[in-house]
């Protein structure tokens, strides 16, 4: 099983340490290296002139060999030539260091250790007539080496453990936000969404992160509000069709009444169960629009047959109020929709038009194509809808006039059915009457994508 260390803090500590303690050691080494380069070479430098300086005086005056040492402090060397060893300094006779130029006359200097330890750094060189060979003790340089070898190796478990305390610190100064932002977190219930995550810095990636969080709890805020006024809107509706229920039958149990008015009375709540099943199937479809389990099933769709269809449907209503309903679809309109859902909406929209228009008035459908794309008008002669409205006229059980409303049968709902409809096609709705004279809603719906969207022929 792998080892995961438990905490990021923990994580990060670890990473910091490791990678720090690397460096640390490639740095040691490298440092180590090109020291033990340097000094060898200057070593090196120094036995090459020491090789040089003996040449020149066996060339000149071979009896100063001799005084070499004493005069120049060259104390291991041996000068040899046609007749054998020429001179040799006592030093290297005792270190035995003729043993050293046996190993091989090599071209560059070689290091040799004598049998009492000592470490030396020889080297010769052959002329024709003679050959020259010195050395220089280098057993200080190997031991500054070891001794810097030694302290950066007992440095590098010391900056190791200062990284692991400095990472520790750092993760946990680093990590401080996330630990305040999980407290405050844990504390925010359904209760109490309006509580936010603290933000310190809304550049850096906590910042960033609480921002979208406290985004999205504002996002939660506002469906649960929805949710909750929705409940609430929802349950008074369905109180009052119950209340009148309730109170036409208790009226109607207190009293003797004749055949006629108990019909009178079994109509009325006829009317208020009639109120009760368009509201519970309108709150069926929000509800299963708001699921998004809703299957949309969308076709290239004959807009103005489609109107057509739900003109010719409502046209009884329009007729007992005497009111004048007209489609209007001068050249043919197509558009990709569900028609199940398409139809819904129109019917609301006409059906409004009809409700809310007073006797006599008119009412207007009209399918065209703009820019590529269907559109519907429903235009009528009635009240229209004032502006200060129109932002919240397709609000749930939003109405403009709740008494009217409700006489008319209304239960606030149709206007947000008829968004979602069109919405869910990928189309949009709007109101585009500014209120002084009737209403007129305008849907627009998505293009075929086929040759013939605005128009077939
Ligand atoms: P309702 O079931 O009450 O008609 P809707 O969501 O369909 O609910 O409409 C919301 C409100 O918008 C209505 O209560 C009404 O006040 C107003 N309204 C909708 N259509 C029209 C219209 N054509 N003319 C005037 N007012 C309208």
């Amino acid at each position: 099983m792998r080892f995961r260390p438990p905490s990021v803090r923990a994580r990060l500590t670890l990473w910091h340490a490791a990678v720090l303690t690397l460096i640390v050691c490639i740095f040691s080494a490298g440092i180590l290296l090109f020291l033990h380069a340097r000094l060898y070479a200057a070593l090196d430098a120094q036995l090459e002139r020491e090789i040089a300086t003996i040449g020149k005086v066996y060339r000149e005056e071979p009896e100063e060999l001799k005084n070499l040492a004493s005069e120049w402090g060259i104390t291991l060397f041996r000068v040899d030539d046609a007749g054998g060893v020429r001179q040799q300094t006592e030093a290297w006779e005792r270190e035995g260091l003729s043993r050293a130029l046996q190993i091989g006359d090599s071209a560059s200097p070689l290091s040799w250790t004598a049998s009492d330890g000592r470490r030396y750094r020889v080297h010769s060189i052959s002329e024709p007539s003679y050959r020259v060979a010195a050395a220089i003790e280098e057993t200080s340089l190997r031991d500054t080496l070891w001794t810097l070898a030694v302290i950066l190796a007992m440095g590098i478990p010391f900056a190791a453990g200062l990284a692991v305390a400095g990472g520790y610190f750092l993760a946990g100064r680093v990590l401080s936000p996330v630990g305040a932002m999980a407290q405050k977190a844990r504390e925010i219930t359904a209760e109490s969404l309006a509580k936010r995550l603290p933000v310190d810095n809304a550049r850096d990636e906590f910042g960033q992160l609480a921002t979208v969080f406290n985004d999205t709890l504002s996002r939660l805020q506002d469906a649960f509000e929805r949710l909750r006024r929705f409940t609430a809107d929802a349950s008074h509706e369905l109180r009052t069709p119950l209340t009148a229920m309730r109170s036409v039958g208790e009226v109607a149990l207190q009293n003797r009444f004749d055949a006629v008015t108990y019909r009178d009375v079994i109509g009325s709540m006829l009317e208020e169960v009639d109120r009760l099943t368009r509201l519970v199937e309108s709150l069926l479809i929000l509800t299963r629009a708001d699921s998004g389990k809703v299957q949309l099933a969308p076709e290239d769709l004959d807009v103005g047959g489609l109107a057509g269809h739900v003109v010719d449907q409502l046209r009884v209503l329009a007729d007992e109020k005497q009111q004048a309903l007209a489609l209007r679809a001068p050249i043919p309109v197509y558009a990709r929709a569900d028609a199940a859902l398409i139809r819904h909406a129109l019917m609301n929209l006409i059906h409004n038009a009809i409700k809310y228009t007073p006797n006599g008035g008119t009412i207007t459908v009209e399918v065209n194509a703009t820019g590529g794309q269907a559109k519907i008008e429903v235009r009528d002669t009635g009240p229209g809808i004032p502006a200060a409205h129109r932002d919240r006229i397709f609000d749930r059980f939003y109405r403009v006039d709740t008494g009217r409303s409700r006489e008319e049968g209304g239960v606030g709902l149709g206007l947000a059915i008829a968004r979602w409809a069109v919405e869910a096609n990928g189309g949009h709705i709007e109101l585009a009457s500014d209120g002084k004279a009737g209403s007129l809603f305008r849907v627009i719906l998505p293009p075929t994508g086929k040759s013939f969207a605005l128009g077939k022929g």
